[in-house]
């Protein structure tokens, strides 16, 4: 079973199928956002009320603790922990801006690229300068 938590709570983040974070429009309203808990695929579920805007950036927080998720670094950033079915801890990484495709999955071993728009953010040793 893998699950996703905060990286500063640990609160467990999934449930049947997707992870729910809280969002907040700048200026706007607030609520929850789901996204699928399948690295790759970028179907979210969200209330039509928040009207999320392709290529708006949008504010993500923990729904426990209400901790900023976004990378210190880079305000366009978000960042979760996952532990994989073999208990193995990864750092997800994706892009707050709605519509942009890019997640990255890192861990000790490896760092995994994925969706069409994560060659726009590669530095290739940005993961160091978390
Ligand atoms: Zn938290």
């Amino acid at each position: 079973m893998k699950h996703y938590n905060c990286p500063y709570c640990h609160a467990y983040l999934n449930a049947a199928g997707y992870i729910a974070l809280g969002v907040k429009k700048p200026h706007g309203n607030s609520g929850v956002i789901l996204l699928s808990e399948e690295i790759g695929d970028y179907t979210t579920k969200i209330n039509p009320k928040l009207d999320i805007h392709e290529g708006e950036l949008t504010h993500f927080h923990c729904p426990s603790c209400t901790e900023s998720l976004h990378l210190p670094s880079d305000e366009r950033l978000v960042r979760i922990l996952k532990t994989d079915s073999n208990g193995v801890e990864h750092t997800v990484i994706f892009s707050a801006i709605n519509g942009e495709r890019s997640t990255y999955l890192i861990s000790d071993e490896r760092q995994l690229t994925f969706g069409e728009h994560a060659l726009k953010f590669m530095d290739p040793e940005w993961y160091l300068k978390l």
